[in-house]
């Protein structure tokens, strides 16, 4: 029985890539903006003739050039294929022990899939009746922390000090913060890895890097942190960023301007949807990410995605006991966002 000897997973359920095309998609939280247009310059010199090797395992100019924009040593820096790989790596290298680890009841979906695939013991905690994480929940005997902040699908953000008595009260074990979404006005723990060497940092190019076709993820932490990530990595798959990933994430990464123009213009688009969605019966708690976790006060949740969708509006439904009346809306570009409180005042009546 071959079966028996399989390692059994419910997988995470990705949010859908629709194969046609014309929708206004806000379903996954991509940045509607393209990447940066150093990106499409060095796209269109790469050189073919380069694909025929090996990609550097070390990714060191990528490296470099992530150290340099945060200003931190390259020895601080892990980059993997996305930060879903960078987080899978963590999850293996620094849960290995018999305790419980920790996070959120409401969170990424992807942290429960990590645990049950490499065996992780780990508890949910219900967050707060506003989606906010009591921090005292999270000093118990564990075996890791983690905590997406921003959390999302929620958007609500923990402050800085109350993720520092998190870290600072968990010496013994590792504390993941997944920042994803961190550069859509939350304050980042990165200055706090100096003083931790229990502390993660996870970041990402997907959202305010408009670079989710690319699959580039990235952590900070201290120089033993960061090696004993490394090693599980070359346990793993020594090449696991592409040429083409590595050379155009320094393309990237060297354009500050045009990286803080962008997320500035969605972080005005997204106040400015908080207002319309507000005066059209919307309840939410604030976000500080690219999206908006919302439910209506009287129109049932699948009522308005199914009348979305007939009008070509993609967005994202949660089934969770908590959520399920909720719809989570990726900020798009100002028209995109127009469009759809049009559609939504046409849906209510
Ligand atoms: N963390 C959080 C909280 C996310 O929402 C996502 C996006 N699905 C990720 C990590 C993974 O993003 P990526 O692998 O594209 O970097």
């Amino acid at each position: 029985m071959w079966e028996d000897n399989v390692r059994k997973v419910v997988p995470y359920t990705p949010g859908e890539q629709p194969k046609v095309s014309g929708l206004i998609k806000l379903n996954t939280n991509e940045n509607p903006y393209p990447p940066a247009p150093g990106v499409e310059k060095v796209l269109k010199e790469m050189s073919v003739e380069g694909l025929r090797k090996y990609p550097d395992p070390t990714c060191s100019k990528l490296v470099d050039a992530i150290a340099d924009h945060y200003d931190v040593p390259s020895d601080r820096v892990f980059v993997g294929v996305g930060s879903d790989d960078v987080l899978a790596m963590a999850f293996l290298t620094f849960f290995n022990g018999t305790d419980e680890i920790l996070f959120p009841d409401i969170t990424y979906s992807f942290y429960d899939v990590w645990a049950d695939l490499f065996r992780i013991p780990y508890r949910q905690i219900p967050l707060n009746e506003d989606f906010s994480i009591n921090p005292d929940d999270y000093l118990a005997k564990n075996g890791g922390v983690v905590i997406a902040n921003p959390n999302a699908p929620t958007g609500v953000e923990l402050g800085f000090d109350l993720v520092e008595k998190i870290i600072s009260n968990n010496r013994d074990s590792v504390v993941i913060v997944d920042e994803a979404y961190v550069d859509f006005g939350g304050r980042s723990v990165l200055p706090l890895i100096d003083k931790y060497d229990n502390l993660l940092v996870v970041r990402t190019y997907s959202k305010s890097r408009s670079l989710a076709g690319l699959r580039i993820g990235y952590a900070f932490g201290q120089p033993k942190l960061i090696k004993y990530l490394s090693d599980a990595k070359f346990s793993f798959n020594s090449y696991t960023m592409n040429i083409p990933s590595l050379e155009l994430g320094v393309a990237a990464a060297e354009d500050k301007a045009y990286f803080e123009e962008v997320v500035s213009k969605v972080v005005k688009t997204r106040e400015w949807t908080k207002k319309e969605l507000k005066a059209l019966g919307f309840v939410f708690e604030d976000s500080k990410t690219n999206f908006i976790f919302a439910k209506h006060e009287s129109v049932a949740r699948d009522h308005i995605f199914s009348e979305l969708r007939k009008r070509n509006i993609l967005v994202r439904a949660f089934n969770g006991e908590r959520i399920k009346d909720y719809l989570r809306i990726s900020i798009g570009t100002d028209e995109e966002m127009k469009t759809v409180i049009a559609a939504l005042k046409e849906i209510l009546g």
